[in-house]
Formats: C-alpha cells, sequence, structure tokens
C-alpha cells in the first residue's frame, strides 16, 4: 500500500467544539466564550445544516457567517463550518474561515465533493491555511472516504483532517451512527499521515453515550481528538439537543480521561509494561462502572415494575439466592479464593442496597 502518499501537514487540534447549528449571536457567543475560557482553540457551527428530511431548522445561511467572525475577533479561536456545495464553499472562503469540513451525506456523493474541490482549485487564491476536514461517509464504505479525501487533496488543500462519526446501519444499534473502528483502522494503517479527528456526538446520538465512545477512542484505540457538539443550553437546541453537552459537562468529561491518563500512566521507556498493565487496569474499571450503570438502568425498571404491580421493593429470598450463586460462581472460577468470596460478598451487599434505594425513587 502507498503509504505517505499524502502530504499532509495539519496538527491536528485535540479538540474542536461548539454547536450543532448556529442559531442566534447571543447562542454563539455565550457558548463560544464558555469553550475559550476553557482552552477550547476551534470553534465549530454549522450554518447550512443538511437535514435528513426536509421541514426543520436547515441554518441561518450567510448572517450567522458574520456571528462566526465576530466569535473570532472576541476569543481569537479558529472558526468553521460545513460546507455541502460549491456556493456555500464559495460564501465560506470569502469569510476567510479558517476550516470548513464535509459532512457525511456530502461525503457519499463524489459529485457534491468534487464541486467543493472544484470550487478550492478554481478560485485565484491559494488555500494554504485553510483546513478541510473530511468525516466518513454515512455508508459503510471505506473508499467513498478515501475518494474524498484524494479530490479535496488534488485540488491543493494540504490540511486535511479525517473525522470519524460512525456510520448508518439498519442493525439493532444502541448508536445513532455505528463507529465501525475497522473502517477507520484500515484508513490509519494505510494512510497513516493523515490526521484524524473522532467525533462522539454523531456516533453517539444522545448524551449519556458519550462517555463511552471517548472511552474507546482513547484506551481501546488510540484516538485522542475529538470534534463535540457543545451549546451552553442544549434543552433548546434546534438540532442535536439529545447529543449536545455544555461546555461545562464537556471539560468535566474530558478532564476526567485526563486524570486517568496522566495521574497513571509513567512516561518512563523502563516502564512500559506498567503502563500496559495500568491501561489495561483503566479499560477494565471503565468496563465496571459502564456495567454498574447498566445495571442501576435495569433496578430502576423493576423499581417502576413493583410499583404498578404492588410488590414489594425488598425480596429476601431472591437476594439470599442471587449471592448465593454469585459466590458459588467465585468459588468454582477461582479453585475457592477466599479473599475474592469476601470481596465479592462486601460489594455485591454494596451494589444490593444502592439497588434497593434507587428501587424507591
Ligand atoms: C455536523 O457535524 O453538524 C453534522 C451534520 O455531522 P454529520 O455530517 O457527521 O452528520
Ligand atoms: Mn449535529
Amino acid at each position: 500500500m502507498n503509504k505517505n502518499r499524502f502530504n499532509i501537514y495539519e496538527q491536528c487540534p485535540s479538540l474542536i467544539a461548539g454547536p450543532c447549528s448556529a442559531e442566534s449571536h447571543e447562542q454563539l457567543m455565550t457558548t463560544a466564550i464558555k469553550l475559550k475560557e476553557q482552552g477550547c482553540e476551534w470553534f465549530r457551527a454549522g450554518i447550512w445544516k443538511p437535514r435528513t428530511r426536509p421541514g426543520g431548522f436547515e441554518g441561518i445561511g450567510l448572517p450567522a457567517l458574520e456571528w462566526l467572525k465576530d466569535v473570532r475577533k472576541k476569543t481569537h479561536m479558529k472558526i468553521g463550518c460545513e460546507v455541502a456545495n460549491h456556493e456555500q464553499c464559495t460564501i465560506a472562503l470569502a469569510s476567510n474561515i479558517d476550516f470548513i469540513w464535509i459532512g457525511a451525506r456530502t461525503t457519499s456523493d463524489p459529485f457534491a465533493v468534487q464541486d467543493i474541490a472544484d470550487c478550492l482549485r478554481l478560485s485565484n487564491k491559494t488555500y494554504d491555511d485553510l483546513t478541510v476536514i473530511i468525516k466518513n461517509p454515512s455508508s459503510i464504505d471505506y473508499d467513498l472516504w478515501l475518494g474524498a479525501i484524494e479530490r479535496i487533496y488534488n485540488a491543493g488543500i494540504k490540511k486535511i483532517i479525517a473525522c470519524f462519526r460512525g456510520f448508518k446501519t439498519y442493525n439493532d444499534s444502541k448508536y445513532r451512527n455505528e463507529p465501525i473502528w475497522d473502517i477507520l483502522l484500515r484508513l490509519q494503517n494505510e494512510h497513516p499521515e493523515i490526521p484524524i479527528i473522532i467525533d462522539p456526538s454523531h456516533i453517539a446520538g444522545v448524551r449519556e453515550l458519550i462517555p463511552e465512545i471517548i472511552q474507546m477512542s482513547k484506551f481501546e484505540y488510540g484516538f485522542d481528538n475529538f470534534m463535540i457538539e457543545s451549546h451552553y443550553d442544549p434543552s433548546i437546541a434546534l438540532t442535536d439537543a439529545s447529543q449536545q453537552l455544555t461546555p461545562q459537562a464537556m471539560f468535566e468529561l474530558l478532564n476526567s480521561f485526563d486524570h486517568i491518563s496522566n495521574s497513571y500512566y509513567t512516561h518512563s521507556n523502563d516502564e512500559d509494561d506498567l503502563n500496559t498493565y495500568r491501561k489495561e487496569i483503566d479499560k477494565i474499571d471503565i468496563k465496571l462502572i459502564d456495567l454498574l450503570c447498566d445495571r442501576i438502568d435495569i433496578c430502576k425498571k423493576i423499581g417502576k415494575y413493583k410499583k404498578d404491580h404492588n410488590i414489594v421493593i425488598y425480596d429476601s429470598k431472591r437476594w439470599n439466592t442471587l449471592l448465593s450463586n454469585l459466590l458459588k460462581y467465585v468459588d468454582t472460577k477461582t479453585n475457592n479464593d477466599k479473599q475474592l468470596n469476601h470481596l465479592v460478598n462486601i460489594i455485591w451487599n454494596e451494589i444490593h442496597s444502592t439497588s434497593i434505594e434507587e428501587q424507591k425513587h
């Protein structure tokens, strides 16, 4: 394979954040200031919104570009929006925008991508400072993604970033767009020179699933750069309200992961094994927490069921059977490890009392 075929010289930002859509001057400015205060340097906002079906909010268009420029003036962040055709690209470039992105629906259409590439190539200017972010197409098609990158690269753009936002599938998936990591790993393997940013917002579709996507990206696949939708008040967002995070929630989340990696991993080469083991432990701990959350969700459902059917919450027979089965399992699995038996006993007693409390709500 043709490794390093692309002569790309973008330093991928670790974070691009901003609302799904630009809705008002106030919304952009309030969100941007909060993001900048915590160190974000790249600000995104969609001003033309490609809606899958007609009738929704389709973006403010041109006036929102002026708001974006105000954001840049006030915060000195880089500003960017999505473009889906020649005309939008021309308008965005005329505003001297710092970055544009090509959305999943557009990447799916080689005519549209070529139209944007032509806009970049045919205008008399060169866009040495412009970054173009190319999202994966909606459908699971590696070649369409690479093809879009090639078209933009052939138009003379050297600052390119590939953005992974998952794929539309018809399987039952808890995610809005399934993160088929193999496709991303193939891109990384065949073209390690292309910087990669992960969009957990459009993968997850709901903010509750964003942490596990970030955790998977960082700790299972080693991707550390994120484009995240953030709105100062997601409850009033006109698009993608369920997946946006307030700036504060987003930074708390990102910092919680930084804390894991900074405090636990050492940086000396002699300690590579230790780092590997610690990373394994961190992954397992996060999985345990995810499982605990899943367990609590089910307890809540049980609580509701019991209430609706007038069933008492505490059922000693059920609890004794559950615990004794678990302890038998521990004994068989560990060949009677007394310490682990003791530990599981303590932990499950705690889990059980929390479950009982949860069911009371
Ligand atoms: C977006 O980032 O606002 C967007 C529309 O994303 P996607 O193209 O990934 O659906
Ligand atoms: Mn969105």
